[in-house]
């Protein structure tokens, strides 16, 4: 490593990689970088910067845009607060402050991010994407590289989300749509929307929350629901419905959690399937389990669909002026389309030649709790698809295993400098 570290300032000295040419590399800075590099300022970014930074080694956070937490800050709507209670979306080391509410508001979650990256002294390097990664196998070290800089490293934490880049589906007609089509990420409020005639396309959390944003601002919403999906009140006899689920999960095997919470769900909110919500065969934990997908948290939406103040449609088939046609033959008016379509992770654009991270979807190849550590120095945060907790987790883990063989490398280099008389 040390050997390498000299050698980097070398401009004579090129690192052997099968994709770039020579000429590409002296374009670039070449920085050695001693700590982690981590991609991505984002809740787990910093999480594990300050896991590592509390074991005593400094990493380097590369951050494609000019904030922390850029989805946060840029890419949500007004009204959010987040879908968990906060004791299950603190980051590790420092709690949310006391007089916070249950369920944070986005400029209270914000505050408490800045307030983690002052505590740990994290300075993100801002507008400074990662276009390519790579491990060197001729020196043992990955080279990461922005459009101006190569960084050179021994380990390489992949921290840019399960959210990196906006679902957009193709659909048939969409150019020929007079009114304004936009993704939830460029949502901020129901202001601009008063009146107006609003499709909504998607019913997770993201869409279901705008529609009743939507109401309150006096828009007319309609949810456009392809497939079945599990709505669950976000509380149930007193408690969050995700702490109360968790709590039962210790005690009983998961179809039996999940039979009770469809049971009290059914309860609290009636049957879903007469709203046009149908439920699907698997039961809301494993469903998550086997597949991902989360339960919908009702937060007055469903009242709304209830009293008609929001319409359910099926899917649509194609779109021509202002008209929406749907698969079920009709056809109605709208102002606007807001696509509520969801993400996906970016990793496969950039980190090449890795088995940690699937070429398919981006996300780590191992299922939970597998997935955080790869080969050759490689690791993954916030790719469980379980929130927050997930990241939490990844970065306890990686802190530790970087730190492990960090000391170890500083034992080795003392007995060198030092040798035993
Ligand atoms: C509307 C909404 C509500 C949510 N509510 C909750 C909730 O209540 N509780 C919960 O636990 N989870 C919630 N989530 C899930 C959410 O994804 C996580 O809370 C959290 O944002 C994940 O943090 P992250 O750092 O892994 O990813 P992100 O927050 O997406 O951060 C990734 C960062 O990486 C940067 N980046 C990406 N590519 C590159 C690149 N090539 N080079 C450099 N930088 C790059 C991005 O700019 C970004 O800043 C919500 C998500 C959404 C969309």
């Amino acid at each position: 490593m040390e050997e390498y570290a000299k050698r980097v300032h070398d401009p004579y000295f090129q690192p052997q990689t099968a994709t770039t040419t020579v000429a590409e590399d002296s374009l670039l800075n070449r920085v050695w970088v001693p700590g982690p590099v981590i991609v991505g300022a984002g809740p787990s970014g910093l999480a594990v910067a300050a896991c590592l930074k509390n074991q005593g080694i400094h990493a380097l956070i590369l951050e494609q845009t000019d904030c922390i937490a850029s989805l946060w800050q840029i890419k949500t709507y007004d009204r959010l607060c987040l879908h968990l209670p906060k004791q299950f979306c603190q980051l590790p080391l420092m709690p949310f402050p006391k007089d916070f509410p249950t369920y944070p508001t986005k400029q209270q979650f914000l505050a408490y991010l800045e307030a983690y990256a002052k505590q740990f002294d994290l300075k993100p390097v801002f507008n400074t994407m990662v276009v390519r990664a790579e491990y060197d196998r001729g020196c043992g070290l990955w080279r990461v590289k922005t459009k101006v800089n190569e960084y050179v490293c021994r380990w390489l934490i992949v921290a840019t989300g399960e959210n990196a880049e906006e679902v957009v589906p193709k659909i048939e007609g969409m150019n020929e749509f007079i009114g304004p089509i936009l993704h939830t990420s460029s949502y901020k409020s129901g202001d601009c929307f008063v009146h107006k005639k609003v499709l909504v396309v998607g019913c997770g959390n993201s869409g279901m929350e705008v529609c009743l944003d939507l109401c309150n601002y006096n828009a007319c919403p309609s949810l456009v629901v392809r497939d079945s999906l599990h709505v669950l009140p976000q509380e149930m006899l007193g408690r969050s419905t995700f702490g109360l689920s968790m709590c039962l999960l210790k005690w009983l095997p998961i179809r039996v959690v999940d039979r009770f919470l469809l049971l009290v769900s059914h309860f609290m909110i009636g049957d879903t399937n007469k709203l046009g919500l149908g439920r699907p065969k698997l039961g809301p934990l494993e469903l998550k389990n086997v597949t991902g997908k989360t339960p919908v948290l009702d937060v007055g939406t469903l009242a709304k669909i209830r009293s008609g103040d929001i319409k359910v449609y099926p899917g649509v088939k194609r779109l021509a002026c202002n008209n929406v046609e749907f698969v079920d033959g009709r056809i109605e008016k709208f102002d606007a389309i807001i696509l509520a379509t969801g993400y996906r992770s970016n990793v496969t654009t950039w980190l090449k030649d890795t088995d940690l991270f699937s070429e398919k979807d981006g996300f780590p190849t191992k299922p939970f709790p597998e997935g955080w550590k790869g080969e050759n120095g490689l690791y993954a945060i916030g790719f469980t698809k379980r929130g927050l907790l997930g990241t939490s987790m990844d970065a306890a883990r990686i802190a530790e295993d970087i730190a492990r063989q960090w000391n170890e490398s500083m034992k080795h280099l003392k007995s060198f400098h030092n040798p035993a008389p």
